[in-house]
């Protein structure tokens, strides 16, 4: 029998968790589809601060086919998962948020997919739940803008609700950078994919975890660690700047040549070194992101610690 791990970060999910189990285990009692498969429920404990960890534990003590990884802190969603990705026994390892918001159900599609022979089965989202229209909007953009400059297909909704393939699994273990970007990584690595439409539920409990602040920072991630667009910018605005100030250069000369010239001209000259060195701040801060992430990667930190790690027994006996 095939055995299949669904991989769930939680990060402060007490409330989430019971319900998250109720219907995943649920489904594997009851849904013939589903019964043909071993399962493991894999937890991974992402530094909670509540009662997270304690419901592991009972769950793991109750069910054979719960394991659950416990990490030292709050090490990130993207790390979380990665831990898992290490830890998951499965043959195909599902990945899921532990609020609902994306339904269970949908699993067993992507199973047939599975055995149709699709490697990586991505969840698309149709409608994206409760979300503010600035938010919505920006994300869409943003992925428009990510295409464009990247050689493979970078996916638009499409989240980290998915099947993987061992293969996969094991193709994205080999990817150590420390500062992952999951949503890029699942387009580098190719294999056969294939879309099954769900619809976004709205959490059932508790809150989101991510900050408008935090997108951010992974939106800047995805650009800065999947192509190099920014460097592009701002040799394009150092070009585009040197030979703007080599054309006023020559009218000054002119200017000058012609008519003379009385001490006039201050506001000007306190514009274009306002404007320089404007436009040398943000070269060098582009250069910085970059920088700074080859200082992340040389010193090759581990992306996870775990504090303990309890496996599940589910087929192995
Ligand atoms: N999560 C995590 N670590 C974090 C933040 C979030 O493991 O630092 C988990 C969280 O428990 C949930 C999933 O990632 O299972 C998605 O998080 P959330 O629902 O907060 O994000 P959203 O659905 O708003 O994208
Ligand atoms: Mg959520």
């Amino acid at each position: 029998m095939k055995k299949v791990t669904i991989l769930v970060p939680c990060h402060n999910e007490e409330e989430s968790l019971p319900l998250l189990y109720e219907t995943v285990t649920g489904l594997m009692d009851n849904e013939p589809k589903w019964k043909e498969y071993n399962w493991e429920l894999l937890l991974v404990d992402d530094g909670s601060i509540d009662g997270t960890v304690q419901i592991m534990k009972s769950l793991y003590e109750k069910d054979k086919r719960i394991s659950y990884i416990e990490l030292s802190r709050n090490f990130g969603k993207e790390n979380a998962m990665f831990a898992g990705l290490n830890y998951a026994q499965g043959d195909c390892v599902v990945i899921m948020d532990a609020d609902l918001q994306h339904p269970p159900h949908v699993i067993t599609e992507m199973l047939a997919k599975w055995e149709e022979g699709y490697e990586d089965v991505y969840g698309k989202r149709i409608t994206r739940g409760k979300e503010s229209w600035m938010r919505k909007h920006m994300s869409l953009l943003y992925y428009k803008l990510l295409q464009k400059f990247v050689r493979y297909e970078m996916l638009p909704n499409v989240g980290d609700f998915r099947l993987l393939d061992r293969k996969c699994v094991d193709s994205l273990k080999e990817m150590k950078e420390t500062e992952r970007y999951t949503k890029g990584l699942f387009c580098f690595m190719g294999f056969k994919k294939i879309g099954v439409e769900f619809e976004t539920q709205d959490r059932v409990a508790g809150h989101s975890s991510w900050s408008t602040r935090q997108l951010f920072g992974l939106a800047i991630e995805g650009l800065v660690s999947f192509t190099t667009i920014p460097l592009k910018i701002a040799t394009m605005l150092g070009i585009l700047v040197s030979l703007g100030s080599f054309i006023y250069m020559i009218c000054v000369f002119i200017k000058t040549l012609v008519w003379g010239e009385v001490v006039r001209g201050y506001p000007t000259l306190l514009i274009i070194i306002l404007f320089l060195s404007g436009i040398q701040l943000l070269t060098v801060g582009i250069l910085g992101e970059y920088i700074g992430r080859i200082y992340t990667e040389t010193k090759r930190r581990p992306a996870y610690i775990v504090r303990e790690y309890r496996k599940s027994e589910s087929g192995n006996d």
